[in-house]
């Protein structure tokens, strides 16, 4: 189990002041204008060596990402956007950070940003999320009191200044192009891809969209060290990561751990074990909604990092740990969840717009014992022809899950199509 010490977020339950003054107490803020003063390239050589890799699901390193921006300015500003549009089903860990640790996000934008070259950064936190934003707009005021933020910020020389902008509750503005097309004051749609964002992202300017985890952990990761970081965790996974369990287990929670922690100790150990027991366990989603369905075999000996759970194509996406036992319906659980990507599509292409309402109906006459194998074949093929054929991963995320669906459970759903009886053709019933 982590060290306590080890914890990044100390305030994760919000026990003490999340305030300034109680940022100051946990150790943000403390010469944040020497870690400036080493340099641009230093601190992105720092993250590199940390193996810090992005928090919000795809697992990019985040240090490379940041060296992606420009050194020299071709006379655009560039930008640092923060993506707080929390909205996987299942997550609610950037919620945490900013009610109870604003400071650290504040605090890692100025980081980041100064390490790419940026006099400005955006948060986009979704609409929904009301009182966090009123939350970390006060904090974000009281830095700017403080010379934290804006000129001369924190007393390092570089100025910075910090936008908090509210979505309106779509869950495609989590895609990063779908986002900086939003803040654009535009439909939230995704861009074709290249140009990527640190060509031409915001506004035509040089970009770069990071999670809220990602951002709000650099500041101690280059107080500590990389060194201490890249220690914590499994080879090419390094450090902690905050999981949100919840679901058929006795006592949900958000929980910071190392990285490749066995998904039996995260449930066992933090969230109080299944109802019922281990083995009234049936399934877990192991990353948030549209990543593949584990069964409890599967379980058993899962590690909960990027690299383990790819091995079992899955993947760890935003840590949301969604368990279900032997009392769920997980072929209807699926169901629901292809009801919520038909209903999120942004719908402007076409595979992505016919087959998440293909997948959902199918799943639909599965979920009522009215599909024949032919129709689990032909579903099965559906979700191959919206995979990969999009312009975004979400055609990929709606899929996901019905193959998970598939592979982990496929006797299960097999069953409910023994019992299929066709409707007899009208010529044959006139015989
Ligand atoms: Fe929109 Fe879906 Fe296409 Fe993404 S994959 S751009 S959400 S229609």
């Amino acid at each position: 189990m982590l060290n306590d010490a080890d914890r990044i977020y100390q305030n994760l339950y919000g026990q003490q002041d999340w305030r300034l003054s109680g940022a100051r107490a946990r150790g943000d803020w403390n010469a944040t204008a020497d870690i400036l003063a080493r340099g641009r390239d230093a601190i992105i050589e720092e993250v590199k060596a940390s193996g810090l890799r992005g928090r919000g699901g795809a697992g990019f390193p985040t240090g490379m990402k940041w060296s992606f921006m420009p050194k020299q300015s071709d006379g655009r500003p560039s930008y640092l956007v923060v993506n707080a549009d929390e909205s996987e089903p299942g997550t609610c860990k950037d919620r945490d950070i900013i009610r109870h640790e604003p400071h650290k996000l504040i605090e890692g934008s100025l980081i980041a940003g100064f390490a790419m070259g940026a006099h400005t950064a955006f948060i986009y936190i979704r609409g929904e999320y009301y009182n966090e934003a009123a939350r970390l707009q006060a904090a974000i005021e009281e830095a700017y009191a403080a010379g934290l933020l804006g000129k001369n910020a924190a007393g390092s020389g570089w100025d910075f200044d910090l936008v908090l902008h509210r979505g309106a509750g779509a869950y495609i503005c989590g895609e990063e192009s779908a986002l900086l097309e939003s803040l654009e004051g535009k439909k939230g749609m995704p861009r074709m891809k290249p140009p990527f964002p640190a060509a031409m992202g915001l506004y035509g300017c040089p970009t770069t969209v990071n999670n809220v985890e990602s951002i709000a952990g650099v500041p101690t990761i280059l107080r500590r060290g990389a060194a201490w970081f890249s220690a914590l965790g499994r080879p090419k996974n390094a450090g902690t990561k905050i999981f949100c369990i919840s679901g058929h287990v006795n006592r949900p929670c958000n929980v910071e751990e190392e990285l490749g922690t066995p998904l039996k100790d995260l449930i066992e150990k933090h969230a109080g074990g299944v109802r019922g027991g281990w083995d009234n366990l049936q399934a877990v989603i192991p990353g948030g909604a549209s990543m593949p369905i584990l069964n409890k075999e599967m379980c058993e000996t899962q590690l909960m990092d990027f690299d383990s759970l790819a091995a079992v194509r899955s993947g760890l996406g935003s840590g949301a740990i969604i368990v279900m036992d032997k009392s769920a319906d997980v072929v209807k659980a699926i169901w629901r969840l292809s009801k919520f990507f038909k209903h999120e599509s942004c719908g402007q292409c076409t595979p992505c717009r016919e087959g998440t309402g293909w997948m959902m109906r199918m799943m639909d006459r599965i979920v009522q014992g009215k599909a024949s194998m032919a129709d689990i074949a032909l579903m099965e093929q559906v979700t191959t022809q919206v995979a990969g054929h999009t312009i975004c991963a979400f055609g990929d995320a709606a899929a996901w899950p019905i193959q998970g669906l598939m592979r982990a459970f496929r006797p299960l759903v097999e069953q409910r199509a023994t019992d299929y009886k066709p409707a007899q053709p009208l010529a044959q019933a006139a015989e």
